[in-house]
Formats: C-alpha cells, structure tokens, sequence
C-alpha cells in the first residue's frame, strides 16, 4: 500500500464512520447514553471480523474490544509486551446538530472557508490563523452545522486503516495488539471505567485523543467530585426567630470559604482549583456541587482534607443545620502511573515522532481522557494527536497530512515495540 493509498483509506473510513450519528447525550446516566454508539460499534465489530481480529466483543454497553494476533518472523523468540489502541465512539454534545456530513477542501489556498453555502458558515482566518499551516493541503472539515468529529472518528478510522495494513502485509511484524471502541468519553468517560481488563490485555496502551500533529499528553488532572447536602429547618417568618435555619445561608458559609482566585477561570498552567458546577436550594435543603482538580497528588489529596475540614468548620459554626458530604474520586494524572519500568510507552511515542520527522508539542491537559481512567486503574495510556484542530466546535478541521501522520504513529509504535523486544 502506497502513502497514498492510506490517504484515500483515511478518508473512506473516516466518511463511512462519520456518517453514523453517534454524539453522546449532555447529562446523560445510561452506558451508553445513546443508541447511536451501539450502531457505530456494530458496525465496527464487522469490519473487525473482516480484518481478521479475534476475541471480539461487544458487550451490552457498547464496550466494543478485539486483538490483532502477533505476526512474528519464524523463528522469532523474543517475548514481546501486547500494546492497545483506543478511540472513543461518541462525538460531543455542544448544542447543534449531531448529523455530520463532511467535505473535503481540495489544496486549500489561504482563504476563508465556505462550510456550508446555504447558510453561509464560514470558517475566517482571521479567527483561524491556524488553518494558514495547511495551506496546498487537503483539509476535512464539517458543513458548519455540526462539530466534525475528527474527535474522535479521526482515531477510529486510524485505528482501523493500521489494522488493515498489517493484515495486508506480511512483513510488517508486531506483537499483539489489542484495541478497544469506548462510548460515553465526551461525558465523563464511562466506558473506560466500565470496561472489563480482562478484555483489555496489555501493558500499556494509547489514546488518540489530543489535537494537532505532535501533540502528546501523559500529564493531566487528578480529579474529583464533591456533593454536599444540606438540610436546614423551615418555619414561617412570622415564628422564625431562633428556629428557622436557612440552607442557603449555610451554602453561603461555604462559598465564604473558598478562594475566590482558586478556580478555573483565575488558573492556569499546572495550577489546580474548585469549581463549584452547581447550587441548588429550597426552604428545606441544598445541594452543592464542587469538582476538585490537580496535576499534583499530594495536593489535591491536600483539596480533599480542605473540604473535610471545611465541613467540619461549617458544622460547627451552623450546629443546627444536617451537613453531609461525598468526595469520589473520578481519574488520575496519567504521569503517576509510570515508573520506570513502563516509562518505555512515553519514550515509544517520542522516538515514533522522530523517526516519522513530527516536531512533538507536549502538553499538560487541564482534563482527563480515557487514558486518565484506564491509568488510574493500573493500565498506563498516554495520548497522542488525532491532527484535528478546534475539537468541540463547528469550526473542527482535520488537515489530511495530520490524520495520515496519526495513522502511521500506530504503525511506528507497533514497530518499535516489536523491535525494542527482539
Ligand atoms: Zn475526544
């Protein structure tokens, strides 16, 4: 298969995958949220057989695995370590239309981009000065009424094409690799959490979640959610006096605790923070909601003590009022998962990188992927670039060079493990 070749493979793919509704629902509780994930996920389990795959899997909640057995050299004796792969299925629900039909700007020259005649939705550089690194470049982008969903199709159908090259080519030698579609990343990442390791047998693995060419992450937030549930006493005013406890001053008690330049919008860099998401409040009772996020452990262990002596404090300053509180824990910064010994997968991403002449762009993300999840459960899962520029807007562009780089980060990967064990 000639480079381009993967070009025009990309491309099918990413179409055949995009065509399928499948953004995720805003709040949802169901794994998966929506039923459009299940049909993206049928549809990749054929292709799967197709290729050849075996142990596939598709369990009920739309947690699609499988493994491409290793294809060694006779006589080959050394032990090599199985590597994952993995995309997410949804696309993300930021309000407009969940139908996506791409386009292709052939050679894009410079200009502003008509994404959509109809409607006139253009994508201007002047808003855009990014697209003016791609220009002669194919570029996929979305017809303006909807995200592009590179985040997270762009992965799949790379994923797929590897997959398809390998079967392809014989002399192209791998240990095993195991892949795996997760739903529900775009709403707190239930399906890396839901998902059963014993279908994911690996040492470590690989997201391809991250943005444009070179950009890599193995740094993100630990994170947390506190809910803190107040009960208060109701009376009539006109009998209040010395019985009425008012949970929404209890709340107020709280927030007067909280630094007000502790939070997303007065940080940035490695600097953690409270977000207080949401406050409800009746006569009777209040709900508080605050997400707790840190790169460092040791400090956001130290915001979860604060908000335990917090509530202590407010206990004992509204000895009346019913405090209760949960703090869970939701992902882990990926970095505190490797050690020396696995700290290969990170040096795997970067020597990738070189060889394929890409100029990494490291990045601590103030977030989680699906990788901060399966980290936090044992299975180190940096995250690599899918290419894609502008995730989460309709605005989402994926210069082609970009995408076929992504794929072949798959194929360098898998190639260095293989050569790293010989
Ligand atoms: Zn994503």
């Amino acid at each position: 298969m000639k480079n381009n070749d993967l070009k025009t493979k990309l491309v099918e793919r990413f179409f055949r995958y995009a065509a399928i509704e499948s953004q995720s629902e805003a709040g949802g509780t169901a794994v998966p949220s929506t039923q459009g994930q299940i049909e993206l996920a049928k549809l990749l389990k054929a292709d799967l057989l197709e290729l050849g795959l075996t142990h596939i899997k598709l369990t009920e909640q739309g947690i699609l695995t499988a493994i491409l057995p290793a294809n060694l050299p006779k006589g080959f004796t050394g032990k090599i370590p199985p590597i994952g792969f993995l995309a997410h299925l949804d696309t993300v629900d930021v309000s407009i239309s969940p139908i996506i039909k791409p386009h292709i700007v052939k050679q894009y020259n410079g200009g502003d981009v008509l994404l959509n005649k109809e409607q006139d939705i253009w994508m201007r550089v002047a808003e855009h000065k990014e697209l003016l690194n791609y220009i002669g470049q194919d570029i996929i982008v979305s017809d303006g009424t909807s995200v592009l969903g590179a985040d997270n199709k762009a992965a799949i159908a790379a994923i797929m094409v590897a997959l398809e090259r390998f079967k392809m080519n014989d002399c192209l030698y791998h240990g095993d690799i195991v892949v795996a579609f997760l739903p529900d990343e775009e709403i707190g990442g239930s399906g890396s959490k839901a998902m059963d390791l014993r279908d994911f047998p690996v040492q470590f693995a690989y997201t391809i979640d991250s943005c444009e060419i070179g950009e890599v992450v193995f740094e993100t937030f630990n994170a947390g959610s506190v809910v803190i549930n107040i009960k208060g006493i109701t009376a009539h005013p006109m009998s209040a006096k010395g019985v009425l406890v008012n949970p929404a001053l209890v709340v107020n008690d709280i927030m007067n605790h909280l630094d007000k330049k502790d939070t997303p919008e007065h940080t940035d860099g490695k600097e953690g923070y409270f977000w207080v998401t949401r406050i409800t409040s009746n006569p009777n009772t209040a709900t508080v909601n605050i997400n707790i996020r840190d790169f460092d452990k040791k400090l956001y262990e130290a915001r979860k003590n604060y908000i335990a002596d917090l509530m202590k404090l407010v206990s004992a300053r509204n000895p009346r009022a019913q405090i209760s509180y949960e703090i869970t824990d939701t992902y882990g910064n990926i970095a505190d998962s490797i050690t020396d010994d696995n700290k290969q997968c990170i040096e795997f991403m970067y020597k990738a990188m070189e060889n394929l002449e890409i100029v990494p762009k490291t990045i601590s993300m103030r977030g989680g992927t699906d990788g901060s999840t399966l980290s936090a459960r044992g299975i180190p899962t940096p995250n690599f670039f899918t290419g894609a520029h502008n995730f989460h807007s309709n605005c989402e562009f994926l210069p082609m060079n970009s995408f076929e780089k992504s794929c072949c980060m798959i194929l360098e990967i898998s190639k260095l493990v293989y050569e790293g064990s010989r």
